[in-house]
């Protein structure tokens, strides 16, 4: 049994065509089982794991909430280093949403299977929820209904990924769709490499992260992330996503921002669970006390999906208060996805409301910013707001998983 990170095997193939034999090499990447950072060997060949807040103790043969970590003879593995669902699609950062960081830029999309989380309206449920098996090269459910569905994971080593980054010529690299927190391993290999081309490294997370495998992406030099916040209360976390509490993701969101990590929120509003005006007060007042008001915020449109088919999709009305209750406690740039809102795409100036950004969904109607990065219209500077370059003539290749 191997447990080494990613070697290259050359395969021989030969087959026949007219009468003809015809040889083949081919490259043919296996990733095998990696072993895993942080966790402690328990007595009896337990473990326990500190790479998401579920922390979980994984007996042997078994494998954690995520289940891509699992533990062989009482050491735990990913089984997911190096495999991804495609290689890479090319979104733009806005579709991440990041609206504040490196505006127009393209960000080279990579995921994984599995989620720490078991949420009720995940849209990517079907990667979220796969299993993968031992050897990372393919994903399976079993799921109530859902049981015998799968799919071929692409194997990949941190130098095969920088080449397609860099020749992409895309400036940010996002691990995204699924939950980046557990594909940890091949975060904290990949990073560096992206560092030696400039290209910039985001998370797109439940946030539902320890303080330990915080600190070790912070040190790698993770550079944004956006993080959901779904509700503040623990009932919501345990009665929608499957964990106990909202506190470890926003500590994880306090923890990047004071180590100066460009964070942006989103909150999906969904009818009747989250979306009373008390809900959004309490997460605005949570964020302007704990983040600034200078952090961007996007409420995002429920629509009904995976197990919560029936729910109602959020009203403009919702979504429009909610807007609105981010302006009047100070937030600086709220933001509204999934739905058409008059402003709620757009970017003001904090001080004196000045368009900056004109958008419609993720391409720009209006670019209004000095190239000093200041406002033209009363020079406020916003070298803490809108982060990295602007690239005003955005030509992504849209490509969706
Ligand atoms: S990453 Fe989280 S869910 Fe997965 S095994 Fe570790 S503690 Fe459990
Ligand atoms: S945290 Fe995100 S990816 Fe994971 S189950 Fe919930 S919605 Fe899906």
């Amino acid at each position: 049994m191997h447990f080494k990170g990613a070697r290259i095997i050359k395969i021989h193939v030969y087959y026949i065509f007219n009468d003809i034999i015809f040889k083949q090499i081919l490259n043919y990447v296996d990733i095998m089982k990696f072993k895993a950072r942080l966790f402690d060997k328990l007595d009896n060949k337990k473990v326990k794991c500190h790479v998401c807040a579920n922390e979980c103790t994984i007996l042997p043969d078994k494998v954690g909430i995520c289940r891509t970590r699992k533990n062989f003879d009482g050491e735990l593995f990913t089984l997911i280093y190096g495999s991804m669902i495609s290689t890479g699609s090319l979104d733009p950062i806005e579709k991440k949403p990041l609206y504040n960081y490196w505006p127009g830029a393209t960000a080279y999309s990579i995921a994984s299977i599995g989620c720490s989380f078991k949420c009720q309206n995940c849209q990517n449920w079907s990667i979220s929820q796969a299993n993968p098996t031992d050897n990372g090269k393919n994903g399976f459910y079993d799921l109530q209904g859902y049981e015998g569905r799968g799919m071929s994971l692409v194997e990949m080593t941190p130098e095969q990924l920088e080449k397609r980054v860099v020749k992409s010529g895309a400036k940010t690299l996002a691990y995204t769709y699924n939950e980046p927190l557990i594909w940890h391993e091949w975060i904290i290999d990949t990073v560096p490499l992206m560092k030696k081309h400039d290209i910039k490294t985001i998370l797109v997370t439940n946030g539902y992260s320890t303080p330990e495998a915080t600190k070790e992406l912070i040190d790698i030099g993770i550079d944004a992330a956006n993080i959901d916040i779904k509700a503040m209360s623990d009932e919501f976390y345990k009665k929608i996503c499957g964990v106990t509490s909202v506190q470890p993701v926003l500590d994880t969101a306090k923890q990047f921002k004071s180590n100066r990590v460009h964070i942006e929120i989103t909150n999906l509003i969904i009818p009747d669970l989250n979306d009373s005006k008390e809900d959004i007060q309490k997460l605005c007042d949570w964020i302007v006390d704990n983040l600034g008001k200078n952090t961007p915020v996007h409420f995002s449109a429920y629509h009904p999906d995976f197990k919560m088919p029936s729910m109602k999709r959020t009203p403009y009305e919702t979504l429009n208060i909610a807007y609105n209750i981010a302006k009047e406690v100070g937030l600086y740039f709220p933001y509204v996805g999934n739905i058409s809102h008059e402003k709620g795409s757009n970017t003001y100036c904090p001080n004196c409301n000045h368009l900056l950004f004109g958008r419609r969904g993720y391409t720009f109607k209006k670019i209004d910013v000095t190239d000093d990065n200041k406002c033209p219209n009363c020079s406020y500077e916003l070298d803490n707001d809108i982060i990295g370059e602007i690239n005003k003539y955005p030509s992504h290749k849209f490509s969706f998983f």
